[in-house]
């Protein structure tokens, strides 16, 4: 893999919720580094603090001390128009969906693409279309989520999170609410479409029988993270 500039760089993180009496610490002196096409899984317990650090790396909440480096845009003090701006480079997909349930999927996806000011919406259909197509919706691009299975809704918040080609994709627990075999599907299409494009995937997932997708494996244990290996899991990918 070519060591070019990272695509996060954490430095020195620390974070807390509440205020005076009340104010716990949640994440403990964080580093770590994820470059361009890697894909990177985390795990760890529940409480550990593997959302909130997901939610500051995409810039969903303030960075409170340390350094959090998006694409090379420091995060620490970035007021709320730079926030939306670094956000643009980033699909989430969460556990739950997501989804709106009076949008057929290719307007879910569409949703997405025209956040983008220089697109046409003629142009947006065509991106929806055809990010549906290669998550194998095809035939569904007109169905309304309610009468799509689980996976398909997934498959749908991850075309609506790739349609832009973002840098780095988060996906917080993607899988859990799937059966082993949909999950299974839906991480290795959100593999197969970061290896095409050199999309950075950083996923938190309690699931073992995903972890080898992974290039790493990060471990959350009390807010510390507790290990950073290569991945001795990982296949070949030919
Ligand atoms: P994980 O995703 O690993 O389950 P979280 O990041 O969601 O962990 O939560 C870490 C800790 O922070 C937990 O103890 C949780 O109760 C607490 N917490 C999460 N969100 C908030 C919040 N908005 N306000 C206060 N405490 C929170
Ligand atoms: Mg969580």
């Amino acid at each position: 893999m070519t060591r070019t500039e990272p695509v996060i760089s954490i430095k020195h993180l620390n974070h807390y919720y509440g205020k005076g009496a009340l104010k716990r610490q949640i994440l403990f002196d964080i580093n770590f580094d994820v470059y361009p096409g890697e894909i990177v899984i985390m795990t760890g317990p529940s409480g550990s603090g593997k959302t909130t650090l997901l939610s500051l790396i995409g810039g969903l909440r303030s960075v409170q001390e340390g350094s959090l480096q998006l694409l090379s845009h420091e995060l620490y003090r970035a007021n709320q128009k730079k926030l939306v701006n670094i956000r643009r480079n980033i699909g989430f997909i969460f556990q739950a969906h997501n989804l709106l349930g009076f949008l057929t999927a290719r307007q879910n996806v569409q949703m997405a693409v025209e956040l983008n000011d220089n697109i046409s919406q003629h142009e947006a259909i065509r991106m929806s279309e055809a990010m549906l197509k290669a998550v194998g919706l095809g035939p569904r691009i007109n169905y309304y989520p309610d009468n799509l299975s689980g996976g398909q809704k997934q498959r749908i918040a991850i075309a609506r999170a790739l349609v832009n080609n973002p840098a780095l994709v988060l996906a917080d627990e993607p899988t859990a609410a799937l059966d082993r075999q949909s999950g299974r599907d839906v991480v290795e299409l959100m593999q197969r479409l970061a290896r095409e494009k050199g999309t950075s995937i950083m996923l938190v997932t309690h699931d073992n029988r995903i972890l080898d997708i992974a290039d790493r494996i990060i471990n959350m244990e009390d807010g510390v993270l507790e290990s950073d290996s290569q991945n001795v899991l990982v296949k070949s990918y030919d």
